[in-house]
C-alpha cells in the first residue's frame, strides 16, 4: 500500500530481510515412506508457502483432514496459510491398500506490524454504500480464483514481475491506517513509479481484469493452474483482459495508484484459491536475490 520512496522502505527492507533469512531454513523436499515407494514432498515448506508432489494416481489426498484436488496422476498441490500448524499431516489413501498419514515440519514465520499514515478516509472507514460495492468486487475476485485448471504451473519458477524496486510492504504484516487496525496484508508490495511495465511471472491465464475497484483500482487475477493465482493491484493501466493466455514475460500493464493506495506500487499477491500465500517464496533463487 506504501508509495515510491516511502520512508519506510528502509525499515521494511530490514524486516524483509530477516524473513528471507527464515525462509532458507525451510525444509525444501522431504520424503515420507509410502508402501515399497516413497512420496516426494516438495515446496516451501513454512507458514505462507505451499507443498506439492506426487501420490499414485486414483489416491485420495487430504491435506488436515481436507481433500485436495489432484489430476489424473496424482499430481497435488497445496497452500500453507500465514499461520499453518507447524507439523503438517498428509494423508493419502491409494486407490488400492490401506490409507497412510504422514506429519511434516512447517517452518514458523515472524511477522512485523506496520503502520500506515495518509490514506484517505473513505479507504478506511467506507460508507455503507461503498462497503456494498467493495464486497460485490471482493466475491468476483473470489469466484475468478475458484479454477482447477490443469496446465503445468510453474510452483517455484517465477520471476519478479517489476524488478529493480523496493519492497514497500511484506507479507503477512498486520496493518494499521491512520492509526486505526485492520486486516493484515496479503501480499508483497514493489514501490515503482506510475507506468512502470509489468511482466508476467509465469505462464498462466487471465481470470479477471476488473477495472476501478474500491480498493483494489484496476486488478488482474492470474490463474497458473492447480488451484494457484496472483494478482495485480492498483494499476494505472490494464493491458490484458480476461480469458487470454499469457506467457511468462508478457506485459500486464502499469504500475499505478488506483484503489486504496497512498503512492505508485505494485500489490503482487499468490492465492491457493482464496488462502493467500507470500509471493517472494514462489521465486526462483536468482530472483528472489534480487530484491
Ligand atoms: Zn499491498
Amino acid at each position: 500500500m506504501l508509495g515510491y520512496k516511502e520512508n519506510h522502505e528502509k525499515k521494511q527492507l530490514n524486516i524483509h530481510a530477516r524473513t528471507l533469512k527464515a525462509f532458507f531454513f525451510a525444509v525444501a523436499l522431504c520424503l515420507l515412506p509410502f508402501g515399497a515407494q516413497a512420496i516426494e514432498l516438495k515446496g516451501a515448506l513454512t507458514q505462507g508457502g505451499y507443498v506439492y508432489g506426487k501420490a499414485p494416481a486414483g489416491s485420495e489426498v487430504y491435506l488436515e483432514g481436507k481433500r485436495l484436488k489432484t489430476d489424473a496422476n496424482g499430481n497435488f498441490f497445496a497452500g500453507l496459510n500465514r499461520h499453518f500448524t507447524t507439523v503438517g499431516e498428509l494423508k493419502i489413501k491409494p486407490p488400492k491398500g490401506e490409507a497412510e498419514t504422514h506429519t511434516f515440519m512447517v517452518t514458523p514465520q515472524d511477522y512485523p506490524v506496520q503502520h500506515i499514515k495518509g490514506v484517505s478516509n473513505k479507504h478506511v472507514n467506507p460508507d455503507p454504500k461503498q462497503v456494498e460495492r467493495s464486497r460485490k468486487e471482493a466475491a468476483a475476485i473470489r469466484k475468478s480464483r475458484s479454477f482447477f485448471t490443469e496446465e503445468p504451473a510453474a510452483f517455484n519458477r517465477f520471476v519478479l514481475p517489476i524488478k529493480g524496486y523496493p519492497v514497500s510492504g511484506v507479507y503477512g504484516s498486520s496493518r494499521t491506517y491512520n492509526g486505526e487496525e485492520r486486516s493484515w496484508h496479503k501480499g508483497l508490495d514493489l514501490a515503482a513509479p506510475s507506468g512502470t511495465p509489468i511482466y508476467a511471472p509465469a505462464d498462466g491465464i487471465v481470470r479477471a481484469a476488473l477495472a476501478d475497484t474500491f480498493f483494489n483500482g484496476n486488478i488482474i487475477v492470474l490463474d497458473h493452474g492447480y488451484g494457484l493465482f496472483s494478482i495485480y493491484a492498483h494499476l494505472r493501466h490494464m493491458a490484458v483482459t480476461e480469458g487470454t493466455k499469457i506467457r511468462q514475460g508478457d506485459v500486464l500493464g502499469e504500475v499505478g495508484t488506483t484503489g486504496r493506495s497512498t503512492g505508485p506500487h505494485l500489490h503482487w499477491g499468490l492465492y491457493w484459491h482464496n488462502i493467500a500465500l507470500d509471493p517472494k517464496l514462489f521465486l526462483t533463487d536468482n530472483e528472489r536475490n534480487e530484491l
